[in-house]
């Protein structure tokens, strides 16, 4: 068995002690993952990790070397009991790091807790000891958990790879559990809020129920929502049976929440519901490829427009579905999601397959050119779900059937490679579905929508009534009119003026947003002064809005309608 103690006693400085004691391998190496999985982006943890040290079972120092950037060795270490210790600074505020201070400590073992090698089967204890000041706080993790004493918890993982997939938070928490189709479910959430926890309670239930049912079981036998209460932060990452989520508080049910939730609420109802699916598509249901990470490396794959785009357009049909949202908030949250894609200038640049592959360089380092030149796999991945869904309905099946077969096959072992959607649309209809799905993921072709939703009772009307000031978007600054991002192709572009511009003056006059915006409807040219870095930079301009694309969605014939919204 391998063994860890945590320590939290330097929480103040956000470091956390680990000492990890194993019997090692001749030459052993210890590693850490350097990125974590649902999040695909290297990380590079290790640069977190200090004063690495080693010794024998009677105290002795040994050496232990760095050999690559997450690696160290060990030397003539055969079957000899060792212990490692090292710090890590951990005051990373997202669901990926880890962080401690007085009000919380979440760790994630992925960024916390060394591996070993060739010794990654083997079982773990994981010793957690708080110091005498924080023992109140509770625990929170997908792990099996054992209360020696007030402030001092045993973990127990299967393997190393159950063990970083499965993050824990020791923190003064607000918590209720309940069960779902026979299930244990635990909601915990730390961090300064005021939740209406009944109201949460009713909601998460109505989501879960709902989502088992969709695929008959579960592929957990217990499950924790872990949340983070904060200001403005926002995010979640999915673990087999836990899921880590940080949200604004003003998100979180209130004392007096209308009986239809608050769009803010609706996101984090979303939020729960998206993190809660991926149980099932992408923990359960995994890419080939993903049956064995390797954590060391990017591992890539093409199709993320089935593992985050079936899943977000899930997350909010589960919310109708639950009876959580009405259909009229549906229509609302489907209208937003459309109008993104219609509004992304980089939907005719890359594939929906494309943005899949290139996660690890393009979607998880946005930048000034994202928009221009990058499809999100999340937004035009939920609407070719929501296409196929269309589409097999038309022939009698539905995206609900595919999702179980998809199921079915991983629990015999059968996992996604880049031909099963075709091949599983051909199983439930009989027809040749290569055409229709290569043209939804491999090319930038507008989706077919406006000829599916009408099928369904929904008109689908574009509209182009707003307008983005020469293309640019723009924020008033002390300084000037900040441009945060110029759109490809429109004129402010054309003429030169680009993302973290400063324009000072318009025409002669001192610049705002206001008087750009009055510029932009007038015909003719006009010149632009506009800091770049700090030197001042003098633009030509012809004056022109860029048009805003967006769509009206209306319900024409319900009894359509329910054909597509109903399980
Ligand atoms: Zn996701």
């Amino acid at each position: 068995m391998l063994h860890y103690q945590i320590e939290f006693d330097d929480y103040r400085q956000h470091l956390i002690h680990v000492t990890a004691r194993f019997l090692a391998d001749p030459t052993q190496v210890l590693s850490l993952p350097s990125w974590i999985p649902g999040s695909y982006l290297i990380r590079e943890f290790s640069k977190h990790i200090e004063s690495v040290r080693a010794y024998d079972e009677d105290g002795r120092v040994l050496q232990i070397q760095k050999f690559e950037k997450n690696k160290w060795r060990l030397f003539n270490t055969d079957h000899e009991l060792i212990t490692v210790e090292y710090d890590v600074y951990a005051y990373d505020l997202s669901v990926r790091g880890a962080y401690v201070d007085q009000s919380r400590l979440y760790v994630n073992p992925a960024c916390t807790c060394l591996g070993l090698e060739g010794q990654e089967d083997k079982a773990i204890e994981v010793e957690v000891f708080l110091p005498a000041e924080l023992k109140h706080f509770q625990i929170a993790t997908g792990l099996k958990t054992k209360t020696l004493v007030k402030g001092r918890y045993t973990l127990y993982a299967d393997n190393y790879e159950q063990l970083i997939d499965a993050p824990f938070e020791l923190a003064d928490q607000t918590r209720f559990s309940f069960e779902a189709n026979g299930i244990a479910h635990e909601f915990v959430v730390s961090g300064k809020h005021a939740m209406n926890a009944q109201r949460m309670q009713q909601d998460i239930e109505k989501i879960c129920r709902t989502e088992i049912s969709m695929f008959g079981s579960a592929p957990f036998k217990d499950y924790t929502f872990m949340t983070m209460a904060t200001g403005n932060s926002y995010g979640g990452l999915e673990h087999p049976n836990s899921t880590s989520l940080i949200t604004p508080r003003d998100d979180l049910p209130k004392a007096d929440e209308p009986e239809e939730p608050s769009k803010d609420y609706q996101r984090f109802l979303g939020l729960c519901s998206h993190e809660y699916f991926h149980s099932w598509l992408v923990k359960f249901i995994r890419p080939e490829n993903f049956v064995n990470y390797d954590l060391n490396k990017e591992g890539y794959t093409s199709l993320l427009w089935i593992f985050e785009g079936f899943t977000s357009y899930y997350d909010d049909l589960i919310l109708l579905r639950s009876g959580v949202i009405n259909q009229a908030s549906y229509l609302t949250l489907l209208k937003a999601q459309i109008d993104r894609y219609l509004q992304n200038p980089g939907r005719f640049v890359q594939s929906v397959s494309e943005s899949s592959f290139d996660a690890w360089v393009k979607f998880y380092r946005q930048d000034e050119n994202s928009n221009n030149a990058g499809t999100s796999y999340y937004n035009k991945g939920c609407l070719v779900a929501l296409c196929l869904d269309l589409g097999l309905r038309l022939r009698g099946s539905s995206l609900d059937a595919l999702m179980r077969k998809l199921y079915e096959n991983a629990q015999n072992g059968i996992q996604v490679h880049e031909r099963t959607i075709f091949e599983l649309c051909h199983t439930l209809t009989g027809d040749n579905w290569s055409e229709q799905i290569n043209h939804l993921i491999n090319t930038t072709d507008e989706l077919p929508l406006d000829q599916l939703l009408p099928e369904f009772g929904v008109s689908f009307t574009l509209k182009n009534e707003k307008s983005l000031a020469l293309g640019l978007k723009l924020a008033d600054k002390p300084e000037g009119v900040l441009i945060q991002s110029a759109r490809r192709d429109g004129v402010g572009a054309k003429a030169g003026l680009s993302a973290n511009d400063v324009i000072i003056a318009i025409d002669g006059l001192k610049a705002t947003t206001k008087l750009i915006e009055q510029y932009a409807k007038q015909t003719g040219s006009y010149t632009v002064l506009a800091f770049r870095r700090d030197e001042l930079m003098q633009f030509e301009v012809c004056a022109m809005g860029s048009d805003l694309t967006e769509v009206e969605l209306k319900i024409e014939d319900q009894a359509k309608v329910e054909k597509w919204l109903k399980a």
